[in-house]
């Protein structure tokens, strides 16, 4: 069964893709816009600030050379100090001249109520100007504060103090403070949104991609994914499960030959056993024939439980998890263990075996026992009369190999690529005639892939075959 569940999508699923890209970059966006707007702001502030300042001194300077020429001529001060911020359509500036004793000689009308003497900064006395200073007067306007020393036309020294008007900059830095506001507060809006379809387009792939596996199912899974119209990414993970199609649907198909095998394989003997049972029910019999009856199905019942017993064998070393307990084996030993367990079969098919070679494996005792032992019964199943077999041992490029040869009936070229998969008989009605079930080769194929080795078989046909067991070093 296929794993696919609304609910088990809904329990494992993480916050979405769309909506962590969304939250991320929208933030990031609405970040770097506010910043910037606020630096540009601060620039601003900061350029407009110091040109009113460099404006305020640029007067301060003027007002400073009248003085030091004109005070025998007061009219051209009085037009600068008192006239012409007046006559001006917005009043620009307030300006106040001190004597040294504080006596104030010229002061723009109205100065007074805004500006106190004390508010001026006071005056570097190396420069002899102050520090701008911005302040903000009961008129509610902002001004720019400065004042300077400087010596009048009949040598005293006086302050002049002048309040320069930021009023004009001031309402332009308001606007503009009101036009960022305005703008960060939608980019706070806009900039999820439009990060929202970004990311949706980009990731309109991955879901088309969602679309097209779900319409993989059991009867199309030869039907790859076409690669063409994928994404870079997308197309490593397309050629991907493609590939991993390819494997499931020939696991599948084993599997479905295997279960079909393994129907066949029980069918016959328990349709023979029940037919015989029939037949020796259908009338009365004599004790020998029920003796008879008897032995014949204990015999298959035997047969199907060496069956069931190799398959369960078999399922055990199919699972690549399976532990297995690794040791140093002598080899020449288990082989000569294992030809004394056929000894007796061997002499009375008349069939001679001889061994060679001493080496260590480090290998499963009983799987090592179990994948000979396969080996040797089938050369000796396979061998006629007066055949030998030969079994030898020894290490080849860091490898440990166990020959096993024989001079048996050998398989044909179009058997070789097959012997290995279960319930395979090359020769079936020979295999069935010797007894075997097909899954002997396949349990030692098994148990050299659980050690990281492998088998290997060359045979000619009426000359014998020859099998090695191959283990890493
Ligand atoms: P079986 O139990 O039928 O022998 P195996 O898996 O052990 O099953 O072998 C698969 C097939 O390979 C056998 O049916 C047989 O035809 C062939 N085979 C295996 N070993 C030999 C051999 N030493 N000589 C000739 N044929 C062999």
């Amino acid at each position: 069964m296929f794993w696919k569940s609304e609910s088990n999508t809904q329990k494992f699923s993480h916050p979405s893709l769309i909506k962590q890209l969304t939250l991320m970059f929208g933030s990031m966006v609405f970040i770097l816009l506010s910043l910037t707007a606020i630096l540009l702001y601060v620039v601003l502030a900061h350029n407009l600030n110091y040109n009113d300042a460099k404006d305020a001194k640029h007067e301060l300077t003027l007002i400073a050379n009248m003085l030091s020429n004109n005070l025998s001529n007061p009219m051209a001060l009085e037009q600068e100090i008192i006239l012409e911020p007046l006559t001006m359509k917005k009043q620009k500036y307030y300006c106040r001249i001190v004597s040294e004793q504080g006596i104030v000689t010229y002061e723009t009308p109205g100065m007074t109520e805004q500006f106190s003497l004390g508010v001026f900064p006071s005056v570097n006395p190396k420069t002899k100007i102050s520090k701008a200073i911005f302040f903000k007067a009961s008129n509610h306007r902002h001004y720019v504060l400065k004042s300077q020393i400087a010596t009048g036309e009949d040598g005293k020294r006086y302050q002049i103090q002048l309040a320069y008007d930021t009023l004009q900059h001031y309402t332009s830095l308001r606007k503009y403070r009101l036009m960022l506001f305005i703008i960060i507060l939608t980019s706070f809006i806009v900039c999820p949104l439009l990060c929202l379809v970004i990311a949706k387009r980009g990731l309109a792939p991955l879901q088309n991609l969602t679309d097209a596996i779900e319409k993989i199912h059991v009867k199309n899974l030869n039907c790859p994914i076409p690669v063409e119209h994928w994404p870079t990414e997308l197309l490593k993970l397309v050629t991907a499960f493609n590939d991993l199609m390819v494997r499931l649907e020939k696991s599948f198909k084993q599997l479905s030959q295997f279960s079909a095998d393994l129907a066949h394989e029980l069918r016959t003997p328990v349709h023979s056993l029940i037919n015989q049972l029939e037949i020796t029910l259908s009338k009365p019999r004599t004790t020998e024939e029920y003796n008879s009856v008897l032995l014949s199905s204990l015999e298959e019942c035997t047969n199907l439980g060496q069956l069931i017993d190799r398959l369960l064998f078999l399922a055990r070393t199919e699972n690549p998890t399976t532990a297995i307990e690794k040791v140093d084996i002598n080899a020449a030993t288990e082989i000569a263990n294992i030809c004394d367990f056929f000894e007796a079969a061997a002499e009375e098919k008349h069939v001679t075996f001889s061994c060679e070679g001493e080496t260590i494996i480090h290998a499963d005792r009983i799987l090592f026992q179990r994948a000979l032992s396969n080996l040797i019964s089938n050369a000796l199943k396979y061998t006629p009369s007066g055949g030998k077999i030969f079994i030898k041992t020894y290490s080849e490029n860091k490898k440990t190999i166990i020959e096993v040869q024989d001079s048996g009936c050998g398989i044909s070229a179009e058997h070789l690529n097959n012997i290995f998969d279960r319930f395979y008989r090359a020769e079936f009605a020979r295999s069935k005639q010797t007894g075997g079930h097909g899954l002997g080769l396949a349990i030692v194929k098994n148990i050299m892939d659980l050690h990281g080795g492998s088998v290997e078989v060359t045979s000619v046909v009426n000359q014998g075959s020859t099998f090695k067991l191959i283990f890493p070093g």
